[in-house]
């Protein structure tokens, strides 16, 4: 039988960590075993669903690579097969219609409340006759003996008392299918074989097995992983900062680290911490997912990211660089080469907004020089190193990385100074102040038209210093 799984969102919001993961783990498991990956829209509350929110889970699945094999589907393009269902529910005696006014089911509420008694529906359309003319519900018919029980591949067994289910709705008065219903049918006719869903859909399960047995149907296996908290122990919200998988691409997250940070969310190998694609494949296993909720922590998510920024092919960083490069208004293809950028940057920065800030500078000139170095370094004695250094370069026949160290050499020897008492006022006078290596690279990568034109730019500022 061919494994297959499914995420299936509802549309109401962006695609948040949460989902994420739990769209990784129904992802990884249907790779793992050769299986299929269903995407499912579920947009059957047509007044929360949006458009908006459909283009931002489908960007967010693309952008992380969460590639699907059928689908996506959307719930509102099978209303027929629902109806149809519905029918032979209703033909077989699994379910009725109900007729009960919104009064008489609060004052039921109510009643429940104050005996402090579990709210639940109290079957009294089910031996009455409702006319399909008037106004009415459909409800399943519970079972009200015995009990359901779930073998959860995360949870292990857990066992629900049909007593305590009551007679769900399966379709409103407007004609609507509810929520357990349209699952039901659908992982029934997408043939899903794990349903792989945040742990908040536990308590439909008992409902959905007990609908899938009286439409005679094969059950699938169910894992629920639990939810994520922030790092005060409440339930991961907007209120912890990012949540949406398009904000930490917005803030410089490659794709692989988010997806390595939320694998290891709630799930482990022994104590690895980083896991390539393929290794999270091979070795992830549902039965190694934590039964306790996990708690984000975004300095260990940077910490991935830095590694990744570090470790991935610099043409990859580049690629994804460009973006962010782009958002400070600069063009990497008017050069130098991004590729040679992020290999001389990639070790300083946590994040790709970061790499971008520290790089810009050999694209565009700087606005101002870091405050603090420019009172330190900025002074007289450098007026001597930096203009030699000028003439020099001035000079050179090539710009190449060599040249340039053997100029600044000479320059050294001649003034008899320290190389110090050029490096520091000439890597502010190109850089002003931003991480950088080596000063040869810096200026090779500057090229020469810039250092010299900040070369200059830096003895002016000098002389305006000391006036
Ligand atoms: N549409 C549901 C949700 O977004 C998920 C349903 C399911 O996975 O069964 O919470």
């Amino acid at each position: 039988m061919t494994i297959k799984t499914r995420f299936a969102p509802s549309p109401t919001g962006y695609l948040h960590v949460g989902g994420a993961r739990t769209a990784l783990f129904s992802w990884l498991h249907a790779r793992k075993h050769g299986g299929r990956f269903v995407l499912r829209i579920e947009d059957t509350d047509l007044e929360r669903s949006t458009a908006e929110s459909v283009n931002a889970i489908l960007e967010g699945m693309t952008w992380l690579g969460l590639e699907y094999d059928e689908g996506p589907f959307y719930q509102t393009h099978r209303f027929d097969r629902y109806e149809e269902i519905v029918q032979q529910l209703l033909a077989d005696g699994h379910a009725y219609r109900c007729n009960c006014s919104r009064e008489r089911l609060e004052e039921l509420r109510e009643g429940q409340m104050q005996r402090k008694e579990k709210p639940r529906y109290d079957a009294r359309c089910r031996e009455h006759y409702v006319d399909p003319d008037e106004p009415h519900v459909i409800r399943f018919r519970n079972p009200t003996e015995g009990e359901v029980v779930v073998n959860d591949l995360v949870r292990g067994r857990v066992v629900f008392n049909n007593a305590e289910l009551d007679d769900l709705i399966i379709k409103r008065t407007d004609g609507s299918p509810t929520y357990n219903l349209s699952v039901v049918v659908d992982d029934l006719d997408m043939g899903i074989t794990q349903v792989i869903r945040g742990d908040d859909h536990l308590n439909n399960t008992p409902r959905q097995i007990n609908i899938l047995k009286a439409l005679g149907a094969d059950l699938p296996l169910y894992a629920h992983v639990p939810m994520i908290l922030g790092d005060d122990g409440a339930r991961l919200s907007k209120r912890h900062g990012a949540v949406s998988v398009m904000q930490y691409r917005e803030q410089g997250l490659l794709p692989e680290a988010l997806l390595n940070y939320l694998v290891r969310l709630g799930w482990s190998h022994g104590d690895q911490e980083i896991f390539s694609l393929d290794e999270m494949i091979e070795l992830f296993d549902l039965s190694n997912v934590n039964k306790a909720p996990s708690s984000f922590n975004t300095e260990k998510l940077l910490w991935i990211n830095q590694h990744y920024i570090k470790h991935a092919d610099p043409a990859r960083v580049a690629h994804l660089l460009s973006v962010h490069m782009g958002d400070l208004e600069i063009d990497p293809a008017l050069g130098p080469d991004l590729v040679e950028v992020v290999k001389v940057q990639r070790e300083r920065a946590k994040t790709l907004v970061e790499l971008a800030e520290i790089s810009a500078f050999y694209y565009k000139d700087f606005d101002l020089y870091d405050e603090k170095a420019m009172k330190k370094v900025f002074t007289e004695s450098a007026v001597a190193p930096l203009e030699r250094t000028r003439t020099a370069l001035t000079a050179l026949d090539e710009w190449h990385p060599q040249a340039l160290k053997r100029a600044f050499d000479e320059v050294v020897a001649e003034l008899e100074i320290g190389f110090g008492k050029l490096g520091m006022p000439l890597r502010l006078a190109i850089t002003g102040g931003s991480p950088s290596p080596e000063l040869d690279m810096t200026l090779y990568l500057v090229g020469r038209e810039a250092s010299l034109r900040r070369i200059d730019r830096a003895l002016q500022t000098i002389r305006r210093l000391g006036a």
